[in-house]
C-alpha cells in the first residue's frame, strides 16, 4: 500500500512546507509515504498518470492533496479525472481552501475525506482507519491541533535538490493574535511558538547542508522580541562566520512594533541578507476600525522610515485596495503617504475573499461584490465601481512591472513627481489604452511606452527621457533609500548578491 502526499505549487521554486509536515508526522506509516509535487499549469492527465505510477498492482493507494486558493481549480480537475480513471484510489483533501464552506465545494463531493484545519495528526489517523479499519464514518474531519511539542519538525525532509534550487520555507510559530478581517489568520486568535532551540537546531542542520535562503512564514515575526532576537542572532552568527557565503532571511513583520533591541539587531545585517514584508494594508483609521485591524499609523510610518534610513533591510510593504469604507481618494492618500517613506517595493494587492474570513460580514452594508471564481477578487463595492476597480487592478500590475521590478529606478521618481498615485494612474490608463494588455509586455516595449508617455503626455524633452530610460534599461540604475552605504558593506553586498539574494532585490541593489 502506498500513501502519496501531493499538491500543485505555484512555482517549481516553492517547496511545499505543508506536505513535508505531513510526511514528518506519519509515524509508522512514513516508510510507505511519498511526496509528489506538481507545478500549476501541468497537464491534468500527465499528473494523473504520474500519481497512478506509484500504485502497485492490487494494492491500495491513498492520495492526500494540499488545496490552496492558487490550485483549487486545477486540483478539482485533477481529482475529477483521477476518480474517473481509478475510482478505487482514496482521496483525502486538506488545506485552507477546503477548511471552510467545505460542503459547498465540488472538489469535496469528488473526494473521499476532507480534513479541515491542522492535518499533522489527523491525516495519519485517517490513513490508519482507511487501511486497518474500521473506515471513518464521516467525510469531513475537523483536524486535531496537538500541543506544538508533539509536532515533528520537517526540515530534514528538504532534499539536497530542494536546498540547492528552491526557496526553503520555515516557521518558528503558527497563528496570529490579531484579527484583521480579510485574513485567514484572524481566526487563530493567538500564535503558537515551536520550541525555539529545537527549531534553531534544525536551521543549523539546514545551513550545514548548504541552505542559504530562508523564508519565514510566521505571520508576525516580531511578536515575541526575545524569540526574534534569538533568530536574528542565529543569522548574524552565520554571516559573521561566513561573510563570503552569506545567508538571506525573509520575515513578515508587524510595522508598528520595533523596539530598540530589535533595531540594534537589524542594523547589523549587511546589504542583501535581510528582507522584511510589512503589512500596512491601509492608512485609513476608519477602514482599520471597520476591519478590526489595530495599527498605530504614526508608529508604523516612523518605523518604516527608520528601516529605510538606518538599516540595509529590503522592504516590501503591503497595501490592499478594495477594503470596505476605502475610496479611491483615501487609498491614494495612503499610497502617497507610503511612497514618501521610500520602501523598496509597495506590494499593491486587491482585496480577496478568502474562505472563512470574517470580511463578508460587510457584504450587505458596503455592497461587496467578489468574483465567484478563485482567487475571489473584489470586483466592486459601494465606494469603488467595477470600472474603477479595474483601473486599480491594472495600476497594480503595471506598478509591479515598472516600480517593483527595479528596472526604471531613475525614471520612476520622474514619472511620479509630486503626486505619485495620480501620475502613475495616468500612466497606467494611458498604457492600457495603447496596448489593451497588462501581461506579456516585453521590457523593450514597456520602456518605449514609458518614454513616449513622458514626452507626449508630460511634455518632457525626448532626448533627456531617452538618456534616462537608457541608463535604467542598461541596468545602471540603483534603487537606493536612506543615506549612502559604506564601501565595506558594499563589498559584502556583491558577494551576497551573487549567492543567495533574490533577483529583484539584487537589481534594487545593483550599482
Ligand atoms: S493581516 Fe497580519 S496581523 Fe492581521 S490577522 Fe493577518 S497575519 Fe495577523
Amino acid at each position: 500500500m502506498t500513501i502519496l502526499l501531493s499538491t500543485l505549487n505555484a512555482r517549481y521554486a516553492h517547496a511545499s512546507l505543508g506536505l513535508r509536515y505531513l510526511l514528518a508526522n506519519m509515524g509508522d506509516l512514513q516508510e510507505q509515504t511519498r511526496l509528489q509535487e506538481f507545478v500549476i499549469g501541468a497537464k491534468t492527465t500527465d499528473m494523473v498518470e504520474k500519481l497512478l505510477s506509484h500504485q502497485q498492482a492490487g494494492e491500495k493507494l491513498i492520495i492526500g492533496f494540499g488545496v490552496y486558493i492558487w490550485n483549487i481549480e486545477e486540483t478539482t480537475k485533477l481529482v475529477a479525472v483521477l476518480k474517473q480513471v481509478a475510482p478505487e484510489v482514496v482521496i483525502v483533501l486538506g488545506g485552507p481552501e477546503v477548511s471552510y464552506e467545505t460542503n459547498e465545494q465540488h472538489i469535496v463531493k469528488l473526494a473521499d475525506y476532507v480534513i479541515t484545519g491542522w492535518g499533522d495528526v489527523t491525516f495519519p489517523d485517517i490513513c490508519k482507519q482507511v487501511l486497518q479499519g474500521p473506515k471513518p464514518l464521516m467525510k469531513v474531519h475537523a483536524g486535531v491541533q496537538p500541543p506544538m511539542a508533539q509536532i515533528k519538525l520537517p526540515y530534514d525532509l528538504y532534499s539536497d535538490d530542494d536546498i540547492k534550487n528552491r526557496t526553503l520555507y520555515v516557521e518558528a510559530s503558527r497563528g496570529c493574535p490579531f484579527k484583521c478581517e480579510f485574513c485567514l489568520s484572524a481566526l487563530d486568535k493567538t500564535a503558537w511558538p515551536f520550541d525555539i532551540d529545537l527549531f534553531l537546531a534544525e536551521m543549523e542542520s539546514l545551513h550545514a547542508r548548504g541552505a542559504r535562503l530562508f523564508k519565514f512564514v510566521d505571520r508576525t515575526f516580531n511578536l515575541n522580541i526575545k524569540t526574534s532576537l534569538k533568530i536574528m542572532q542565529f543569522f548574524l552568527d552565520k554571516l559573521e562566520a561566513n561573510p563570503e557565503d552569506p545567508v538571506f532571511a525573509h520575515f513578515e513583520v508587524v510595522p508598528d512594533h520595533l523596539p530598540d533591541a530589535l533595531k540594534d539587531g537589524i542594523k547589523k545585517f549587511p546589504p542583501g541578507t535581510l528582507q522584511f514584508e510589512l503589512g500596512i494594508q491601509t492608512f485609513n483609521p476608519e477602514v482599520q476600525a471597520l476591519i478590526s485591524r489595530k495599527q498605530n499609523n504614526d508608529k508604523a510610518a516612523e518605523n518604516i522610515r527608520w528601516l529605510c534610513e538606518h538599516s540595509e533591510a529590503h522592504l516590501h510593504v503591503d497595501l490592499i485596495a478594495g477594503l470596505p469604507g476605502e475610496t479611491v481618494e483615501s487609498f491614494a492618500l495612503g499610497f502617497n503617504r507610503l511612497y514618501a517613506l521610500k520602501p523598496h517595493e509597495i506590494q499593491f494587492g486587491i482585496l480577496k475573499r478568502l474562505r472563512g474570513t470574517p470580511i463578508i460580514r460587510h457584504t450587505q452594508e458596503h455592497g461587496l461584490i467578489f468574483d465567484p471564481h478563485p482567487p475571489y477578487t473584489i470586483l466592486a463595492n459601494d465606494t469603488i465601481s467595477f470600472a474603477s476597480m479595474q483601473r486599480l487592478v491594472r495600476f497594480a500590475r503595471y506598478w509591479d512591472l515598472v516600480a517593483n521590478s527595479g528596472r526604471f529606478a531613475h525614471t520612476l521618481p520622474v514619472i511620479l513627481g509630486e503626486s505619485p498615485f495620480e501620475h502613475f494612474m495616468a500612466l497606467s490608463d494611458w498604457i492600457y489604452a495603447r496596448t489593451d494588455a497588462t501581461h506579456r509586455i516585453a521590457l523593450e516595449k514597456l520602456a518605449a511606452l514609458v518614454a513616449e508617455w513622458l514626452s507626449t503626455e508630460r511634455g518632457m524633452d525626448k532626448e533627456q527621457v531617452a538618456a534616462m530610460i537608457k541608463s535604467d534599461y542598461a541596468g545602471q540604475s540603483i534603487h537606493q533609500h536612506g543615506p549612502d552605504k559604506s564601501a565595506g558593506k558594499a563589498a559584502v553586498a556583491k558577494t551576497a548578491t551573487a549567492a543567495s539574494t533574490p533577483s529583484r532585490q539584487a537589481r534594487h541593489m545593483a550599482a
